[in-house]
């Protein structure tokens, strides 16, 4: 029944597959010459299947979980090296037809007011973006097909794409919106977004049936195989999710690596991010009513086995999280991070916080500048470049780069030219003169003289104003 290969939701999820795993991984939980053998084949840094990475994630020989980490971070570094992108969500309406149970936006909320963005308002939204420094935003929408149909996504693309203020762009739009067509994700392809995100939200049909009860996206099948039809549709960047405390996040890790697995066989590429939301407080939405949330230690080990058992994946931390725990899994693999954010619609614009229409309670409530300094005073590079999108290393060109740990040698110096534009014209002065610091430190560690002496001679230009080039 158990068929990666399989274009079924329930062959390539496939039930009795997951509970065979966890239960093989909890008879080998304490089983040390196992548990060994498969730390060695993690440290080929080729990533690790999900009935491997589950015993990992069972077990409890405290010594191993420290190689855990150890790993976790060293493939971090080798991968992605000390840069964390930067991105911010951009809610364009709340207006939603489904009825899952953890979202405030279900369609039987009907005191949380209901907003969409016009196109001006998306405008000023954007300014207000660029005028906090973001390149790279994620739109999000609730499902509805009347209120937010496909061609009001593809015009908010569109004028997100044209708004240029000052020496403001968003460079790389990733889109967040539900489950749809072949033919709708072909159009959000040749509209130019980024990775196209969608959240299982969980992989435990039974469980998946009762928290959509009502709504398009109470169809399993087609929720769970909307990654196929989007890359049939010619978006090869995709990334998972699964929110975490809906169901035993066991289940749920080993159901995320299993889709991973699916799309790698199938498509020759797997997921270019996965993202580990936790449920959050929210309007009518009370966290502790789910009775399978993970504390930060499990959160920790989520993410660093992740690393581990799809290290060419990149990670993404949301403000879900507080500035504590991001600290905490930042180096245990994490990729991106969204800074600034607004989980409301029509958030970036207004001056006074509006909470009426927020899909959850931002936990990191720092300005962008703020996250930017932080992560330089952790030793972290902040990166807002869009390069790869743009130049095509995207899909499986990506994927192959990064496997063979190439991407470092573009992105190092792209990262640092990023910077050097975000402290030019947005940065406080305070995170100006240690972003400096940092860039002069970095630019000297660049092995190759030719790249160093491109990326000087580019760092120079930014401040003079002269830029000829895009990342
Ligand atoms: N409507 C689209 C969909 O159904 O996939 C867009 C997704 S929604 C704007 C983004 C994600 O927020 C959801 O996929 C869900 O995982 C997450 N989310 C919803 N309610 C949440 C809550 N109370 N706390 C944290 N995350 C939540």
């Amino acid at each position: 029944m158990y068929d990666p290969k399989s274009m079924k939701a329930e062959e390539f999820i496939c039930h009795e597959e997951i509970l065979e795993t966890l239960a093989y991984a909890e008879a080998h939980k304490a089983d040390g010459a196992l548990i060994d053998a498969i730390l060695e084949k993690a440290a080929l840094r080729k990533g690790l299947s999900h009935r491997d990475a589950s015993v990992l994630l069972a077990c409890e020989l405290p010594d191993r979980v420290e190689r855990m980490y150890a790993l976790a971070k060293q493939i971090k570094l080798d991968f992605y090296g000390n840069r964390i992108v930067l991105f911010a969500p951009l809610y364009l309406s709340n207006y939603c037809v489904n009825g899952c149970v953890y979202c405030p936006y279900h369609a039987k909320n009907k005191h949380i007011p209901r907003r969409k963005l016009t196109q001006e308002e998306v405008a000023r939204e954007v300014v207000a973006l660029q005028d906090m420094g973001h390149k790279r935003l994620a739109i999000e929408a609730g499902e509805d097909p009347i209120h937010n149909p496909i061609e009001y996504i593809l015009e908010c693309i569109d004028t997100i794409y044209h708004i240029k203020h000052r020496n403001g762009a968003i460079r790389r739009v990733n889109v967040n919106i539900a489950a749809t067509t072949v033919e709708n994700y072909r159009k959000l392809h040749d509209a130019g977004i980024g990775t196209y995100i969608l959240f299982q939200e969980t992989y435990h049909k039974e469980s998946y049936l009762k928290l959509h009860p009502t709504g398009p996206k109470h169809d399993y099948a087609y929720h769970t195989e909307a990654m196929d039809r989007a890359m049939a549709g010619g978006i090869d960047d995709v990334g998972l999710g699964v929110l975490f405390g809906l169901e035993l996040y066991k289940y749920e890790f080993a159901g995320l690596l299993m889709h991973a697995e699916h799309l790698e066989a199938v498509h020759g590429v797997g997921p270019h991010t996965i993202s580990v939301p936790r449920i959050k407080h929210a309007d009518d939405i009370d966290p502790s009513a789910f009775d399978n949330g993970i504390d930060d230690d499990t959160f920790a080990r989520i993410c660093a086995l992740i690393r581990i058992a799809v290290p060419y994946t990149g990670m993404i931390i949301s403000t879900r999280e507080s500035q504590a725990v991001r600290e905490r899994v930042l180096p245990l693999g994490v990729s991106q991070i969204s800074g600034g954010s607004r989980t409301s619609v029509g958030g970036y614009e207004e001056d006074v916080r509006p909470t009426d229409t927020e899909q959850f309670d931002v936990s990191d409530q720092r300005s962008l500048d703020e996250v930017v300094r932080w992560l330089m005073e952790l030793g972290y590079i902040p990166s807002f470049c869009t390069a790869c999108y743009r130049e095509g290393r995207t899909g499986d060109r990506f994927m192959s780069l990064c496997k063979s740990g190439q991407i470092q040698n573009c992105c190092h110096p792209n990262a640092l030219l990023t910077l050097r534009e975000f402290l030019t014209d947005y940065a406080s002065p305070e995170t100006r003169a240690l972003g400096e610091k940092v860039i002069q430190a970095e630019l000297a560690n660049i092995p190759r003289d030719k790249v160093r002496a491109i990326c000087a001679d580019r760092l120079e230009k930014i401040v003079q104003g002269q830029r000829d080039f895009r990342f």
